[in-house]
């Protein structure tokens, strides 16, 4: 299939399998493999030069894996894909990609908790320093950019609070000082933001989350320009980053219906942060497709939707207490980390402790993943843990 031309849908449905070369089955087979056998000398010594364009051994990539990559990049609309054991692996190798020791990295301050660990404590460790901006910054960026400045690290809407980034401003400064810059599209993947489109260098998902999509494998990637494929490739090579093929293949097998699951998510997140922004134990929702939220004119500008996964605060002095009594006793909602299933989930967060170059205050904060159950039983679930937290009070 010529990719080019094609839109999501079409490509989520058709991209990386070839029924042709698989004795007509429609999805590609799981491929097992380390070793790949050369069958003369000339032969083995290719393998070598040319391990990510061909199957040489199973560390640098299985026909499944290759699959998936295939997939991702003409969704992405990226040159070529990246393959990682888990979304965290593909943040950490992408920013490994870009910095060394004496250089300066510039973090969004609503970053994924164990991306700023990992700035924190790996990355200082090493002699490279972090400076963390308001997501809110845009072209006030420019202000930051040292001469070691290595690279510019975005999330868009941000994690825990939702707040979104004006990209196409810090692209535009990045590009004319010539700095890289990468994003975490782990939200809107893979169907509501394009960062590639909007001049981004490098574009991170967490696959676990809606192209794996069923809460049972971890996996990542990272979709390259020509110019920053090679260094995240040669990154996850020098993590020893391998993704397994039978996890690759349960991702390959979610993209296939994420439009789908993505639209309805999409459609229930709306309807719960619409219905919970009218509750009057509700101190503020955090969701950018609401017309009220800050976020929601960059939102309008870049996005074409919004998944499944939105904030909320409730009022302050409502107890730990009264939390826990609302949160325990919902039927639907999972309290557990990661999102992207399609069960719904909820989790008290804390968005204080996580914050350097913003401060956070406001009532107990939670967040919540709309899943694919019927809504009136969502908003009924809700309803009834409202009658549990203010029993509490
Ligand atoms: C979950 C998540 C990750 C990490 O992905 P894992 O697959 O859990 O390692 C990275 N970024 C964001 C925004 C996430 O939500």
């Amino acid at each position: 299939m010529r990719t080019k031309s094609k839109k999501t849908d079409t490509l989520l449905a058709h991209a990386g399998r070839d029924p042709d070369k698989n004795f007509g089955v429609v999805n590609p087979p799981v491929y097992h493999a380390s070793t790949i056998i050369s069958r003369t000398v000339a032969e083995y010594e290719a393998s070598g030069r040319n391990r990510y364009n061909q199957v040489t051994y199973g560390r640098h990539g299985t026909p499944t894996s290759m699959a998936f990559e295939e997939a991702v990049a003409a969704i992405e609309g990226g040159y070529r894909a990246v393959a990682f054991c888990s979304g965290a692996a593909a943040c950490f190798a992408s920013i490994l990609a870009y910095v060394k020791t004496g250089d300066h990295l510039l973090m969004v301050d609503t970053t994924y908790g164990p991306v700023r660990g990992f700035c924190t404590g790996f990355l200082k460790r090493f002699g490279v320093e972090t400076i963390f901006y308001d997501p809110l910054i845009g072209a006030g960026i420019e202000a930051l950019i040292r001469p070691n400045t290595a690279a510019i690290y975005m999330e868009s809407p941000g994690s825990l609070t939702f707040e979104v980034q004006d990209v196409p401003a810090i692209v535009a400064v990045a590009k004319a000082r010539g700095i890289p810059t990468l994003l975490d599209n782990t939200w809107a993947a893979p169907l509501f933001f394009k960062p590639l489109a909007f001049g981004v260098d490098v574009d991170i998902i967490s696959a676990t989350k809606y192209t794996v999509g069923h809460s049972d494998a971890m996996m990542g990637v990272a979709v390259c320009t020509e110019e920053s494929f090679l260094r995240v490739r040669n990154s996850a090579t020098e993590i020893g980053n391998a993704a397994a093929p039978d996890d690759c293949y349960l991702a390959l097998r979610g993209l296939r219906t994420a439009g789908v699951r993505l639209r309805q998510h999409q459609q229930h997140g709306i309807a719960l942060a619409t219905y919970l922004s009218q509750r009057p134990e509700v101190e503020r929702v955090m969701h950018p497709a609401l017309p009220d939220d800050p976020g929601h004119a960059l939102w309008r500008r870049d996005f074409t939707g919004a998944s499944g996964l939105f904030g909320l605060t409730l009022k302050k002095g409502t107890s730990k207490k009264a939390v826990a009594a609302m949160l325990d006793g919902l039927e639907l909602y999972g309290m557990g980390a990661s999102w992207g299933g399609f069960e719904s989930l909820i989790l008290p967060t804390h968005p204080e402790t996580l914050r350097t170059a913003t401060t956070w205050d406001s009532g107990p904060a939670l967040r919540i993943h709309a899943g694919l159950e019927d809504i009136d039983d969502l908003i009924a679930d809700l309803d009834s843990g409202f009658a549990r937290l203010n029993a509490a009070r």
